[in-house]
C-alpha cells in the first residue's frame, strides 16, 4: 500500500487523507461508506420538496403521478461525486456510486416487484461525446441486465436542468423524450432511474410517456434529491 502511494500519491477529495488511487476513484472507501441513506422530505408522487411530515403534495393527492419515488440521499452529500463522474471524465466512479446505492435500490426493486428498469437517456450527440450513459453504467453494476431497457429516447438537446428556474425546466423538457417502438411492458411494474431529482420535471415527462402504455405501477429512484 505504501509503495503505491509513493508512486501515485493521492488525497481523498473529502477527507484529504492519502489513499490508493486506482480505478479513478477520487474518494476513499471510508468516506464513501460514510454516505448513508438519508430521510428526505419530498412528494413521493411528483418529486417536489414538501414540508416534513407530508409525503404527497396537494396536487398529487388528487392525481397521483408515481406510485412511489425514492431518493438515496441529499444532493449536497454526493453532488461533487456525481459531477466528477458525469462531467469530469472519471468514468469509473460508477463503481463508487453503485456500491453506495446497491443495497437500497435492490431492496426497493424487490419490495415493489419491479420488473422493468428504464433510465433517462442522453441525446445521441451527448452520448457520443461522453462515450457512456452514466445512469446505465450504475444500473449494470446493480440490476440484472435483462431488466434494464434503453427504451426512452432523447429527441432533442436540452439545457442542463440545474441551471434553470422551475418554469424553464418544465419548458426545457416538454416533449424532449419519446418511447422506442419496441417498448412492450405487458402490465409490468416499471422503475425509472435518474441521478438527481430537483423539481421532478424529468420524471414527470417520462410518466407522461408511460401513461398510455400497458404498465402496472410506476416507480422512480434517484441517487440524490436537491
Ligand atoms: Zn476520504
Ligand atoms: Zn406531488
Amino acid at each position: 500500500m505504501a509503495f503505491w502511494n509513493v508512486i501515485f500519491p493521492s488525497k481523498c477529495k473529502i477527507c484529504e487523507n492519502p489513499f490508493i488511487f486506482k480505478d479513478q476513484n477520487l474518494y476513499c472507501p471510508s468516506c464513501i461508506s460514510a454516505i448513508e441513506k438519508t430521510e428526505i422530505y419530498f412528494c413521493r408522487s411528483c418529486g417536489i420538496t414538501v414540508e416534513s411530515g407530508y409525503t404527497v403534495c396537494d396536487n398529487c393527492k388528487k392525481d397521483r403521478i408515481y406510485n412511489q419515488i425514492e431518493a438515496f440521499t441529499d444532493y449536497y452529500k454526493v453532488g461533487e461525486i456525481i459531477r466528477d463522474y458525469k462531467l469530469g471524465g472519471y468514468k469509473n466512479l460508477h463503481k463508487v456510486l453503485s456500491q453506495m446505492i446497491k443495497e437500497d435500490l435492490l431492496s426497493f426493486i424487490k419490495e415493489n416487484k419491479v420488473e422493468t428498469v428504464l433510465y433517462i437517456p442522453l441525446h445521441p450527440s451527448t452520448l457520443k461525446k461522453r462515450g457512456f450513459n452514466h445512469l446505465r453504467l450504475i444500473l449494470e453494476d446493480i440490476v440484472p441486465s435483462f431488466m434494464i431497457k434503453d427504451w426512452i429516447i432523447k429527441e432533442r438537446k436540452t439545457k442542463f436542468q440545474m441551471e434553470l428556474s422551475a418554469e424553464e425546466r418544465q419548458k426545457n423538457l416538454t416533449d424532449a423524450f419519446s418511447l422506442k417502438e419496441e417498448a412492450k411492458f405487458y402490465g409490468q411494474n416499471v422503475l425509472v432511474f435518474d441521478d438527481i431529482l430537483t423539481t421532478g420535471s424529468t420524471l414527470k415527462e417520462v410518466a407522461k410517456l408511460l401513461k398510455n402504455q400497458n404498465i402496472g405501477k410506476i416507480f422512480g429512484y434517484v441517487v440524490a434529491k436537491t
